[in-house]
């Protein structure tokens, strides 16, 4: 029983299966350390230490489970085996495939070149997060731009949090009248699913952001300080130019590369590259012994830790029926949900389903207006949640 990343998803699925009495589980994941990455939003602005969104992997890497510290390759699913860059040929019965999702920094031209300039930073990165909180303590005005590539990525909401929390910051600081913020958005809207768009859109006229949808980031120019976003009006594609003085980049991004390449993949169509799962049974629709969740499959929910919790307890109940003999019965029904953190101190919570249906799971509270007990919830309660119950297979 081989599962591929040791991320939210494989940690999640090894601890449950591990719960459940199921032996021989490996787990796959070259890194040592283990990223709480819903954080790092707080951490860009200055409300989070990044210390604490990182842990050892070893320590998490549940008792009786095999750890690889390696990376996966190449699959083959018709001979059950996966080829890893350390040279191993790991044979499996099962296989889970949780390696999330990849970051295209290099599909932004002059990207990685911008990202060593003071004035440019991106939450979506570890080693980055601290910056844009440096970046953000030194701006004393002009324009903030921030940008949200056209490609699917994880968290859809993080791109803009983190722009409320500046506007916020510079509103308390007294820079607002000499700054512009300014959102630059390969997507079509602010948010996908109702009500909650509505209350995103109240927040942004109150901090008077301006927005450009529509408008995909395709080159950083870090001497004269520019963003390239290329939009597409009447079917032509035209440039248009942003100036900046701060600029919060959330980069382009897709499967990862391997699994592109697998036949695990969709080889064209909209969700190419991504990994087969039935979006109910999260089983591969070719391979009944692959399973796959989390960020790196085609499931048409929100790419969240959130939608993986969800996911999980589905995923582990149908693998170890298959494991019996038995056909997969338990059901995923798309449940993710996105913080929304509007400001210092303000969040709401959207929840909701495959079909964009609100599905509100907190009693008592009403989260589809900000609040300030959800803001705690995501500082300190969801955090913990994480680290001492998702991850060892508890909730
Ligand atoms: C800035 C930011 C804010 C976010 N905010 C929220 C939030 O508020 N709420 C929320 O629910 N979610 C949020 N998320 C999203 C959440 O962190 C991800 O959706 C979740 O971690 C995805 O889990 P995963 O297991 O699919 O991928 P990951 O947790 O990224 O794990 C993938 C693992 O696979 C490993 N791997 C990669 N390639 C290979 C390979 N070839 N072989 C073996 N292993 C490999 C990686 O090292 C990694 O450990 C946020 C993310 C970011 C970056």
């Amino acid at each position: 029983m081989l599962i591929i990343g040791g991320g939210t998803a494989g940690l999640t699925v090894a601890a449950r299966l591990r719960r459940k009495g199921v032996r021989g589980v490996a787990v796959i994941e070259p890194s040592a350390q283990h990223f709480y990455q819903p954080l790092w939003t707080l951490v860009g602005a200055g409300a989070a230490d990044i210390a604490s969104t990182v842990r050892s992997e070893a320590d998490y890497i549940p008792k009786g489970t095999r750890w690889i510290q390696d990376r996966a390759e190449e699959v083959d699913p018709v001979r059950q085996q996966v080829l890893t860059r350390g040279g191993a040929r790991l044979t499996y019965d099962f296989l889970v495939v949780a390696p999330g999702i990849q970051l295209d920094w290099d599909r932004v031209r002059g990207l990685r070149e911008a990202l060593k300039t003071p004035y440019v930073s991106s939450n979506y990165d570890f080693r980055l997060a601290p910056k844009t909180w440096e970046m953000v303590r030194a701006f004393q005005g002009g324009t903030a731009l921030f940008t949200h590539p056209a490609t699917p990525v994880k968290c859809a909401g993080a791109p803009q949090k983190i722009m409320y929390l500046v506007a916020d910051h510079l509103r308390r600081s007294g820079l607002t009248g000499k700054s512009r913020v300014v959102f630059g958005s390969g997507a079509k809207a602010l948010f996908g699913v109702q009500p909650y768009a509505r209350v995103l859109e109240g927040v942004v006229d109150r901090y008077g952001i301006q927005t450009h949808f529509s408008h995909d980031l395709v080159e950083v120019r870090a001497h004269s300080r520019e963003a390239i976003f290329a939009v597409t009006r009447d079917g032509r594609r035209e440039w248009v130019t942003l100036g900046y003085d701060l600029l919060h980049v959330t980069p382009p991004q897709s499967a990862p590369d391997f699994i592109k390449r697998s036949a695990l993949a969709h080889q064209d169509g909209p969700n190419a590259g991504w990994v087969k799962a039935h979006k109910h049974t999260l089983q591969h629709p070719d391979h009944p012994n692959v399973f796959a969740i989390g960020d790196a499959s085609d499931l048409p929910t929100s790419r969240t830790g959130a939608a993986i919790r969800a996911e999980a307890p589905v995923l582990v109940e149908n693998l170890v029926a298959v494991m019996e003999g038995r056909e997969p019965t338990a059901r995923y029904d798309g449940y993710a949900s996105c913080p929304l953190v509007t400001g210092y101190g303000r969040m709401l919570l959207a929840e909701f389903d495959y079909d964009g249906r609100p599905a509100p799971s907190l009693p008592f509270i009403n989260t589809f207006v900000e609040r300030r007990d959800l803001w705690l919830l995501k500082k300190y309660g969801l955090p913990r949640l994480y680290w001492d119950w998702m991850l060892r297979g508890r909730a």
